[in-house]
């Protein structure tokens, strides 16, 4: 049976804070979006970004190394953290 539905995570196109998940149908994937989205950690309208779901198998293995696995908040706040300190040059 052929997979007719897939989750896109929504993203910060800037810090690629999580704003949410949604499941669309494959035949209206949309992963081009125009529209501003308000960003927590920017303080700022940011483009968003989309991500297949079912391709963040990096993410996944990243985020088992951190201990006692956090929640997904957590996980996305630590990964601010060192998005901000990378670019900061530390
Ligand atoms: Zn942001």
């Amino acid at each position: 049976m052929p997979i007719t539905e897939v989750t896109i995570l929504r993203r910060c196109g800037h810090c690629r804070h999580e704003f949410g998940e949604m499941t669309v149908k494959k035949d209206n994937m949309r992963l081009m979006v125009s529209e501003l989205v308000w960003c927590e950690p920017c303080g700022a309208e940011t483009p968003e970004i989309r991500e297949i779901a079912g391709r963040l198998s990096s993410v996944e293995s990243e985020r088992a190394s951190y201990p006692g696995n956090p929640p997904v908040l957590d996980v996305s706040a630590a990964e601010y953290r060192r998005l901000r300190e990378r670019a900061s040059g530390a």
